[in-house]
């Protein structure tokens, strides 16, 4: 979701970076097919550069068979590390940062120490991952951190052969979630039916704009970049 927001408002002409801070899950080097490690000197880390976005991943440190043993202090140190010593291109209209789900000690010091970031919460509509994106919304609150709104992933399936859309998750999550903290849901993005394939590039939902998933991401940043 990260990467399609960052894409998405790239297509829609903003300089866009994504920084890549979620631990648990390598996917952004692999979604834009970047190979290699950013190279740093004395001045700060170069991000990488794919697709017209500044790239910046836990994952072009970390072999991705390597266990994670990562605990908070390295955890801090890393989120500072991308935030002050990268060289981010000093006219990025936005920085998108792919955060780990829940209220961790990477959300929790992204909402403690950037005072101007803001957060846009991603659910499944089921319950249980509304529940978890519901804490991040409530630590959110308690840090007085800016709260955009709800985006719902994964929120219906259109069969391939019949073209009829159905609901894999039960749950209305995204709308619950938006009501609970009194912010708009501002999208419903629904499944591919050809995500799951392990090509290279397959999960950028956002450049096959004649999906309804592709467009309801162009539509999510149109929403976000209203006003600025
Ligand atoms: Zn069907």
């Amino acid at each position: 979701m990260a990467v399609n927001v960052a894409r998405a408002l790239a297509t829609r002409g903003y300089r866009a970076g994504i920084m890549h801070a979620d631990i648990y899950g390598f996917t952004v080097p692999k979604l834009l097919a970047i190979q290699g490690r950013p190279e740093a000197s004395e001045n700060g880390i170069e991000p990488m550069e794919s697709q017209g976005l500044q790239v910046m991943s836990m994952g072009f440190f970390v072999d991705d068979t390597m266990p994670l043993i990562w605990r908070g202090p390295l955890l801090i140190k890393a989120v500072d590390q991308f935030v002050n010593k990268v060289l981010w291109d000093t006219d990025l209209d936005y920085l998108i940062m792919d955060l780990p789900a829940g209220t961790g000690d990477v959300p929790l010091t992204v909402a403690q120490t950037l005072a101007r970031a803001s957060l846009l919460l991603v659910t499944l509509p089921e319950l249980s991952s509304m529940k978890v994106a519901s804490r991040a919304g409530n630590m959110a609150r308690q840090t007085e951190t800016e709260i955009i709104g709800v985006v719902e992933n994964m929120s219906y399936m259109t069969c391939p052969e019949c073209g009829e859309s159905f609901h894999p998750f039960v749950r209305d999550g995204g709308q619950l979630l938006a009501e609970q903290l009194e912010v708009p849901l501002l999208a419903r993005v629904p499944m591919e039916a050809d995500l799951g394939s392990d090509r290279e590039g397959a999960g950028l939902l956002v450049d096959r704009s004649d999906s309804a998933a592709g467009s309801a991401l162009l539509e999510l940043a149109v929403s976000l970049t209203s006003g600025s």
